[in-house]
């Protein structure tokens, strides 16, 4: 696993740009300033790695933007210690994000290869997230609950069943939508079940399929 003083350097340059763009939680820079995004790319294309822009990776899926990776964690206010479920695995480079914080971390893919691959990066790198394989439509239940949940696919606006394994005082976001846009979701469980939802700009992913989610395409 190399890394290396030209690549660092880029790195740092994506950093700065994404303080410049706005973001200004410390550990979410900081994070993405110690997590060597190029490990998590295609290996062919190393050289665009850290580039502000989101890329195709294995079973026609993105690793998402690194604006968009910022915002969602910054929207999260994660902090160390706190158990974090991610649905939409990836590449993993969230999920390392997220454990570079200090997180316990849970993540859902249901695409095996994905899976497969970054339950093996992320090992390798020594980032000690918790990699499910399967449809993160419902949750994870089993692990709930959760301080924050985190969605980084296209979801319906209805997260029902994901807001009620939120911890009180728990936090969710999620981008919801039709396939073409998303708005940002932001729900904060009160006590009890009181949850206030806010909107926080529009983004574009790939659409969560599942149970609770969009249909498979044919
Ligand atoms: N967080 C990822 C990263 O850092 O590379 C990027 C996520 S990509 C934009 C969305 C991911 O969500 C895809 O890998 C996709 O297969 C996954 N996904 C879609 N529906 C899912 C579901 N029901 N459960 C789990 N993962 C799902």
């Amino acid at each position: 696993m190399t890394d290396s003083l030209k690549l660092k350097g880029l790195r740092k340059r994506l950093v700065d740009d994404l303080h410049r763009k706005g973001i200004n939680d410390l550990k979410v820079l900081q994070a993405m300033n110690a997590v060597p995004r190029h490990l998590f790319f295609p290996s062919d294309f190393i050289s665009r790695a850290y580039e502000d822009a989101a890329f195709p990776i294995e079973a026609d899926q993105t690793i998402s933007q690194p604006f968009t990776v910022a915002f969602q964690t910054q929207l999260l206010d994660v902090n160390p210690g706190m158990r974090v479920l991610e649905i939409g695995t990836g590449s993993g480079y969230q999920a390392a994000v997220l454990c570079q914080i200090g997180a316990i971390v849970y993540t859902i893919e249901r695409h095996e290869l994905l899976y497969r691959t970054s339950s093996k990066k992320l090992s390798e790198l020594g980032y000690a997230a918790h990699c499910i394989w399967g449809d993160g439509t419902g949750g994870a239940p089993k692990y709930a609950p959760f301080d924050r949940i985190l969605v980084t696919a296209a979801s319906p606006e209805d997260v029902g069943v994901l807001e009620l394994q939120l911890k009180e005082g728990g936090k969710l976001v999620v981008p919801v939508g039709d396939k073409n846009v998303q708005r940002m979701m932001l729900v904060e469980r009160g006590v009890e079940n009181n949850f206030t939802r806010t909107f926080h700009g529009e983004f574009k992913f790939v659409p969560l399929v599942g149970k609770y989610g969009w249909k498979p395409e044919i």
